[in-house]
């Protein structure tokens, strides 16, 4: 006759289980605790709600003259920055507001297009590129720089200082700036100088101009 086989009794299990001593016990709790300050931490200020708008200006020289424009599949908000006179390669790229750099490296890929190579292959994304937190859940970005950005992530920045220069890199069909302006998790119309820039939906080409009050 075959017998069931057993592989050790439960009960026999539950004698090697020894209470945890009391420190250990409050080691756990104030490991917990820990854990939810730092997630409340974390999540609170994505809750709150977003403060005032900074007083943005348009992200180049201070006087200076230039298109603003998008295109159908671009995205809603985006904005394209072309100079209307000189040369768009290097131009400087200032920071529209005051904040801090959260992000300043490379989106994607940068691609090969250069001032001596514009036709160069395409890269992907947003090649170099800042983000710039400008408190009360603001952001501000500025993609397609032509060189490493000129800040480092952490650094403080003032309105009007220059970040990077103007350039073609990832995907880039020619010289110029990718602008945008964030209030919390969305994208919004961007603004300059107190007033609307009217550059809202991506379902039709066109363009406008603003003139820079980037003045210091
Ligand atoms: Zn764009």
């Amino acid at each position: 006759m075959l017998r069931p086989v057993t592989t050790g009794s439960p009960r026999r299990r539950h004698t090697h289980r020894r209470p945890r001593s009391r420190t250990a016990r409050i080691v756990l709790a104030l490991v917990a605790a820990a854990a939810v300050l730092a997630v409340a931490a974390l999540i609170v200020p994505m809750l709150l709600p977003p403060g005032p708008r900074p007083p943005f200006q348009l992200p180049v020289a201070c006087g200076e003259t230039w298109q603003l424009g998008t295109y159908p599949g671009h995205d809603d908000y985006d904005v394209d920055l072309f100079p209307i006179e000189g040369e768009a390669w290097g131009r400087p790229v200032l920071a529209s507001a005051s904040g801090t750099v959260t992000v300043a490296g490379i989106n994607g890929s940068l691609g090969g297009r250069t001032p001596e190579n514009p036709e160069g292959p395409r890269g992907r994304g947003g090649g170099y590129w800042v983000k710039i937190d400008h408190g009360g859940r603001w952001e501000t970005q500025y993609l397609h720089l032509l060189e490493p950005p000129m800040v480092r992530e952490g650094q403080r920045v003032v309105q009007g200082e220059q970040i990077g220069r103007l350039g073609s890199t990832g995907n880039s069909g020619a010289p110029h700036l990718h602008f945008e302006q964030r209030r919390g998790w969305e994208k919004v119309e961007t603004w300059f100088d107190g007033s609307p820039s009217g550059i809202t939906h991506d379902d039709r080409e066109y363009t406008l101009r603003r003139t820079s009050n980037n003045c210091g």
